[in-house]
Parts: structure tokens; C-alpha cells; sequence
């Protein structure tokens, strides 16, 4: 194979489910936290000191 091979499809375990908030599939099943959004365990939104700001 060359490139990249079936992204999207990784090792076929579903570990992330669509987040509620964001709509993204970055809500990880495991920590029950959106990679996103933060959304979640907490209420607030993801947030680094390092981001600028989000609009
Ligand atoms: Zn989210």
C-alpha cells in the first residue's frame, strides 16, 4: 500500500462518537470528553492558555 491507508477506520474500535455540542466525532468514548470542544464531564468549553481566542 501506498500513502495512507483507510484513514477514518482506525483498527475498527469506535472510540469516538458524535459530540452534541460541536457535532464533530470527537467525543471520546473512554474519557466521555469531547477532543474539540471539551464537552463532557465539564460544562466549560476547551480552553489553552496557548490558544488564541475562539470565535
Ligand atoms: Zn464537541
Amino acid at each position: 500500500m501506498k500513502g495512507t491507508p483507510s484513514m477514518g477506520e482506525k483498527s475498527g474500535k469506535k472510540n469516538m462518537i458524535y459530540c452534541r455540542r460541536c457535532g464533530k466525532r470527537t467525543l471520546n468514548l473512554n474519557k466521555s470528553k469531547c477532543a474539540s470542544c471539551g464537552y463532557g464531564k465539564s460544562a466549560r468549553m476547551r480552553h489553552y492558555k496557548w490558544q488564541k481566542k475562539i470565535k
